[in-house]
Parts: C-alpha cells; sequence; structure tokens
C-alpha cells in the first residue's frame, strides 16, 4: 500500500516521556515510542524526531528558582539531548539505526546538525533524533520541529499529546468542546486556539507545511497517519 506520508517529523514533549511519574523517563514511555518509531521504519517512512525536555527543566521554571532566563533555556536544551539520548539508546537495543543531532556542539555524544548529512540519514533510513531545540535561547521545540521539518523537507509534523486532536476549548475543562477534523491556520490563529507556540506555528503557515495534532498514548495512531487514515486534527491551509 503506497504511503500517504514518506517523510515525516514527529514532535515528542519531553511530558510525554514521563508517563505517570510526573519526572523523569519512563521505561514504559521509551519502549512505547520505540516500539512504534521501529514499526514506522519498518514501514519503509522516513522519520526525524524533535524531543522536547519539559519532563525535566523548563526555562520559564528558572526564574522562578531564581535562574536567569537565557542560562535557564540553555538547561532546557541540554534537558532535551538527555531525553534524545535515552531515545537513541531504547531505539539502538531494538535494532533500529539512528542518530542523534545536537543543534548545540557535543561531538562526543551527538552529531552537530548539518541539513544534507541528515536528509542523508533519513535515505538511509535511520531515525534522526533532534535535540538541543534550535540551540537558540527564546525558542521551544516545537519551533525546532517547524524550522527542521522545513528544512529537511518533510511532509508532515505529527505532533503528540495528550488529547486527540484540535478541540474548540479545552476538552479536559470543557464537557462541550468538539474536536475539529480539519482546521485551517487562519481558523486556527482566528479562533485563538493554542496548537504549538506562535513563532513555530507560523513557521508552517508561512510554508505550508501542514501539522497533525493526534494522541499520542494510542499506539496505532503513526502508522494509521501515514497510511492515510484520519486521526486527529489535520491543520493545513
Ligand atoms: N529551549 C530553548 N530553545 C529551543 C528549544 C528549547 O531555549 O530551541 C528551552 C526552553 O527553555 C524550553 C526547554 O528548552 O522550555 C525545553 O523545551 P520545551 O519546553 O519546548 O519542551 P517540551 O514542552 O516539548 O517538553
Amino acid at each position: 500500500m503506497a504511503l500517504k506520508y514518506n517523510r515525516v517529523l514527529i514532535k515528542l514533549s519531553g511530558e510525554s516521556l514521563m508517563g505517570d511519574n510526573g519526572y523523569g523517563i519512563s521505561p514504559d514511555m521509551l519502549s512505547h515510542y520505540t516500539k512504534q518509531l521501529q514499526y514506522l521504519v519498518n514501514m519503509g517512512v522516513e522519520v526525524a524526531v524533535v524531543i522536547g525536555g519539559g519532563n525535566i527543566f523548563r526555562g520559564l521554571q528558572a526564574a522562578e528558582s531564581g535562574i536567569e532566563r537565557v542560562q535557564g533555556d540553555y538547561m532546557g536544551m541540554l534537558a532535551t539531548v538527555i531525553n534524545g539520548m535515552a531515545i537513541q539508546s531504547s531505539l539502538e537495543k531494538h535494532g533500529v539505526y539512528s542518530r542523534l543531532i545536537s543543534a548545540i556542539e557535543m561531538k562526543e555524544i551527538a552529531e552537530p546538525y548539518i541539513r544534507r548529512r541528515a536528509i542523508r540519514h533519513l535515505e538511509k533510513k535511520r531515525v534522526i533524533i533532534f535535540a538541543a531545540g534550535i540551540g537558540s535561547p527564546y525558542f521551544t521545540t516545537d519551533s525546532a520541529a517547524a524550522l527542521r521539518a522545513n528544512e529537511i523537507n518533510a511532509d508532515v509534523i505529527l505532533k503528540g499529546t495528550r488529547v486527540d486532536g484540535i478541540y474548540s476549548a479545552d476538552p479536559e475543562k470543557d464537557p462541550n468542546a468538539v474536536k475539529y477534523d480539519t482546521i485551517s491556520f487562519d481558523n486556527v490563529i482566528s479562533s485563538g486556539l493554542q496548537v504549538m507556540d506562535m513563532t513555530a506555528f507560523t513557521l508552517c503557515k508561512e510554508n505550508n507545511l501542514p501539522i497533525i495534532v493526534f494522541d499520542v498514548n494510542d499506539p496505532d495512531n503513526l502508522k494509521k497517519i501515514v497510511n492515510g487514515e484520519d486521526v486527529g486534527t489535520l491543520v493545513t491551509q
């Protein structure tokens, strides 16, 4: 069966790695993601992952602890590298080839980001894991997802969340919230919906890069998406 998406960028939040633990990296979640990534690779999909760091540290948290914002942001970026290393290790254990690519140079543990090299890894069906965001403070890993997805010519960004798509209101708070199957970039903005932060979202909108928001806890969703089934909410022009 022909794939709907041949090259995808999957955005996983750091929080999604912690499972029920409330902090750190849950072995169950690692194995949950590894199996799915492995499945996609076996289907022939080219897979890039951008991993967040919110399970360990967020820049905005820093202010509360008296740490300067920029310093805190770098701490957050380092947190994403820890997560990336965990994912790589888990993929390796399952025989899935991968490369960890860091936006901050750390040559002992990760490759530097070189666009053509990253694309070459994808062509060779290695999972690439982008860590350290875009390497600059004041950004988020959503921005990294939007930037790298554009750079590597991904067909779509798959943004994994706890909910199964974009709703008219927060479904965890408002029982009348309705889910969108598809929604335009403009509509997301005019309705004040939160899909990604604005910097990231605008980059996708301006370059017409579709985003699918989906429930990352359902183990079948990723394969359904690449096969063209309607899962979650599709944001397009
Ligand atoms: N961060 C940054 N620049 C980037 C990416 C991340 O400064 O390009 C910092 C920022 O402080 C952020 C933290 O790293 O809070 C962790 O990333 P994020 O909050 O995006 O992770 P997620 O919410 O996806 O777990």
